[in-house]
């Protein structure tokens, strides 16, 4: 076993402020930074101490939260090459954002300081793959896919692969309803203390793409 920390991600250095002290623009960077080590398969080597350990349970001081959805394949901390506390993550089939997600983002902001909120969907999502073919679905399935509708009737409009648009739409809605279902959230935004981004993973090649960015 190696124990070899010198490129490791040492928490004993990490900002113990809001947001890691770090501004919106810096965290977006940030998180940009690991999206490219990622690509490039350098992925810091991280080790976990019994310093870390205790520097962890004493608070958190993510400096992005992140709603994305729960397929196994779209692991944030991986796809943005992050460690333990962060990322404040959200993870939800579709990536809609209900009543709890709200809650889970609007405590990210208003107790930890987050001043990044990326609302991350991807290719070819069961959530929303389903939501185009099922009509009625059974039990709690049909909250989440009328929660995914509107992306879905958006997608319908435009021209090429249907579920490629109604993913990218239902990220964009995301983000969208966000703001619209929280004050605590949109007020941040007005305010210019938080940026909400909207994002994309392309399994086929790891990338991302923007599609919304607001603040
Ligand atoms: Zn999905």
């Amino acid at each position: 076993m190696s124990t070899d920390s010198t490129d490791s991600s040492n928490a004993a250095d990490r900002s113990r402020e809001p947001g890691q002290g770090l501004t919106k623009e810096e965290a977006f960077h940030r998180l940009l930074e690991g999206h490219w080590r990622y690509l490039e398969n350098k992925r810091l080597h991280r080790t976990v101490t019994t310093e870390d350990r205790g520097f962890h349970a004493q608070g958190q001081y993510p400096l992005a939260a992140l709603l994305g959805c729960a397929d196994s394949r779209v692991s944030p901390e991986l796809i943005f090459d992050q460690g333990e506390g962060d990322i404040f993550v959200v993870r939800v089939a579709g990536n809609i954002v209900g009543e709890a997600e709200v809650a889970s983002l609007e405590y990210a902001v208003a107790n930890l300081g987050v001043k990044l909120l990326v609302v991350l969907g991807h290719e070819n999502c069961g959530a929303v793959k389903a939501a185009l073919t099922m009509n009625n679905a059974p039990g709690a399935l049909g909250f989440l896919l009328r929660e995914i509708a509107p992306a879905v009737a958006e997608a319908q409009a435009l021209p090429g692969s249907l579920l490629h648009n109604a993913v990218d739409c239902n990220v964009k809605h995301s983000v969208h309803m966000l703001l619209e279902r929280s004050d605590t959230l949109r007020k941040a935004v007005d305010d210019g203390l938080v940026r909400v981004v909207g994002v994309v993973y392309e399994l086929s090649t790891g990338d991302i793409k923007f599609h919304a960015t607001i603040g």
